[in-house]
């Protein structure tokens, strides 16, 4: 199975992702997670995705199709890949087609989370997750059943991205809205879109998914 869990800043990919790592044993591809750790790392793909991470545009699609390309590669060919944040252009959306199909893949489902875009700032301000296992957070929403430890993990670090504000979030909420949404209805002309509500509570999201790979 491979899917693309698709929908703005904040809606829950990352989240999901997690549950269905743990659920179903899938692996997640996120480039956000792949530009971060480049980043942390000081790889030159890192020092030129910064800037633009910063200020919540998208880096080019050539150095994230790479990204998909070589870790997609690098997974055992029964596992089930669950791409989060990847494809967010028309170009990356093809490059995955090729990439897909170069690893004997295919696309069975793109999971769009529909959710309020007002809630959006609130979900993405209030985020932290854990500095060692990285499991993600709410400060309201979502916080760790005992306050400042880990539910997984039991480390007390925390951390907080910093485009995760306010201006860089608007400014992530129009590149999705200008770059990534317009890819969505190639893949509903290819009959394998399916829509959840994202505004749900985390757990009743997972059982919506769960319900479509089913
Ligand atoms: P994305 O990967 O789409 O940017 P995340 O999964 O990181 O989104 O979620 C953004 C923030 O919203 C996190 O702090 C997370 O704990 C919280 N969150 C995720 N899903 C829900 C939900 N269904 N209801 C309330 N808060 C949520
Ligand atoms: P979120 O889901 O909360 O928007 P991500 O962790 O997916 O955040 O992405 C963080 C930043 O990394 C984006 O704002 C963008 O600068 C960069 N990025 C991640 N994935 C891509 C992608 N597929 N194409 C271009 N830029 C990306
Ligand atoms: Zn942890």
């Amino acid at each position: 199975m491979n899917i693309i869990l698709l929908g703005p800043p904040g809606a829950g990919k990352g989240t999901q992702s997690a549950g269905l790592v743990e659920r179903h044993g899938m692996k997640q591809l996120s480039t956000g997670d792949m530009l971060r750790a480049a980043v942390k790392a000081g790889t030159p793909v890192g020092l030129q995705a910064k800037a633009v991470m910063d200020r919540g545009e998208l880096v080019s699609d050539e150095i994230v199709s790479n990204l998909i390309d070589e870790n997609l590669a690098a997974m055992p060919a029964d596992q089930g890949a669950i791409f989060d944040g990847y494809p967010r252009t028309a170009a990356q959306a093809g490059d995955l087609d090729r990439i897909l199909a170069k690893n004997g893949r295919s696309l069975d489902r793109v999971i769009e989370l529909e959710v309020n875009v007002d809630a959006l700032v609130e979900r993405i301000t209030g985020r932290f997750s854990c500095a060692n296992c990285g499991a993600l957070y709410h400060d309201t929403a979502n916080p760790p059943a005992k306050e400042g430890v880990c539910d997984v993990c039991h480390s007390t670090e925390f951390k907080r991205r910093p485009d995760d504000n306010e201006e860089t979030v608007r400014t992530r909420m129009e590149e999705y809205r200008a770059k990534t949404a317009p890819i969505l209805p190639g893949y509903e002309e290819r009959g394998i879109v399916s829509r959840v509500d994202g505004m749900a509570e985390i757990a009743e999201v997972a059982s919506a998914i769960d319900a479509i790979l089913a």
